[in-house]
């Protein structure tokens, strides 16, 4: 007797990315087995999730933002519901400013029309400065916004338990036998697989020549005296409020390591920084560390096997996870069940094929 399941897609990775994909295949009525064996040392679990609309040294706008961050607080809001959780809101951010070099950058970027969804005229730090070292001045942006990535993967995984199938287990490369129509992997057979195993995916036989780099952050996990603030501050670490009353700190980015675990050095960096933005003391509860998929060229990977017309890749989402995210999520299940296009800058076929 043949005891084959069948389901549509097999999605191996229940992170960001595997969940956002899921999401967008369900809607258009896919039956999908999710692989993922639920560890908690991965870059969605160890992220803050925070969304920053304008970065960096020069405050320019993130890659894309205008189109990505409604398309993403939509989603999230809609898987909300689905879900019957809340872990999007909404957050302004505060920006340190720490000389009058940078205010005033600061002030020319704020006639730019380009930037007046983002950026306020006037900033009110009042609920952070009481545990603060003084700072010269603060930058304050609209548009940003948190997804408690935590509570979005645990109720995203109850969920596909319950309406899909979920195998809580890695994925076995050597037991997906590509011989017949449809794959075969274990009992199940499918149409077609993607691969979303964020840095891991260094390790896919298929996908093993892509140009990942992987940016290694250390995390900490602590607490504070006083009522708690809404919004993210960006000093010279990332401090988020939250919900359980604590805060996460972070990060650092590391390029070289021999694992993922926590590093006593990530541990120093981050206390040294902690030491130079807090004056209140603070207790560390926790320290946490992950490896972000990034990519050589910072973009997305998404795409299908050379050879291997049923194999695919969604991967690469980086430092920007929560923002880009639900927008490739969507594009890639259109390339999948109606054959659109893919943005040429995240189409894996912009890398030489050797290299693959
Ligand atoms: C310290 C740190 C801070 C960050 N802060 C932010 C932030 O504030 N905002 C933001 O937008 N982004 C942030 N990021 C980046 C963000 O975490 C990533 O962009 C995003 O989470 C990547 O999601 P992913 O699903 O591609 O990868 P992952 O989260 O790594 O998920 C991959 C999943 O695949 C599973 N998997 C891998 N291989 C297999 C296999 N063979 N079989 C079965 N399962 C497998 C893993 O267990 C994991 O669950 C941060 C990352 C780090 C490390």
């Amino acid at each position: 007797m043949n005891m084959q399941r069948q389901v549509d897609f097999i999605i191996v990775g229940q992170g960001l990315a595997g969940s956002l994909l899921a999401f967008f295949l369900h809607k258009q009525g896919k039956k999908l087995l999710l692989v993922d064996p639920g560890r908690e040392d991965t870059a969605s679990r160890v992220a803050a999730g925070v969304i920053n609309p304008v970065t960096g040294r020069h405050y320019v706008k993130s890659w894309r933002i205008d189109e990505f961050l409604p398309f993403a607080r939509q989603t999230y809001r809609e898987m909300e519901s689905l879900l019957g959780a809340q872990f999007y809101s909404d957050r302004n951010v505060l920006r340190a400013l720490f000389s009058t070099v940078e205010e005033n950058n600061w002030n020319a970027k704020l006639g730019d029309p380009g930037y007046a969804a983002y950026m306020l005229p006037k900033a009110d730090p009042a609920e952070w400065p009481s545990t603060l070292q003084p700072v010269h001045a603060f930058g304050e942006l609209a548009g940003g916004a948190q997804v408690n990535l935590a509570r979005f993967l645990e109720s995203f995984r109850a969920w596909i338990a319950q309406n899909h199938t979920l195998v809580r287990d890695h994925f076995e490369y050597e037991d997906l036998d590509r011989s017949g129509e449809l794959l075969r992997y274990k009992e199940w057979s499918a149409r077609a697989i993607v691969f979303c195993e964020g840095y891991s995916a260094k390790n896919n036989p298929y996908f093993a020549g892509l140009p990942y780099e992987g940016a290694k952050g250390d995390v900490l996990h602590i607490s504070l005296p006083g009522p708690q603030p809404q919004k993210l501050l960006r000093h010279h670490l990332f401090l988020v409020p939250l919900e359980d009353g604590t805060y996460w700190a972070g990060s650092n980015y590391v390029w070289t390591y021999k694992d993922q675990l926590p590093a006593p050095e990530g541990k120093q960096w981050l206390t040294n920084q902690l030491g130079r933005i807090l004056k209140a003391p603070y207790e560390i509860l926790d320290h946490k560390a992950a490896i972000r998929p990034t990519v050589k060229d910072r973009r997305p990977l998404l795409g299908v096997h050379p050879t291997f017309s049923n194999i695919f890749i969604f991967n690469g989402l980086g430092t920007k996870g929560a923002s880009q995210g639900p927008f490739f999520a969507r594009q890639m299940a259109d390339f999948l069940n109606h054959n659109e296009a893919l943005d040429p800058e995240v189409d894996i076929r912009r890398f030489d094929a050797k290299t693959r």
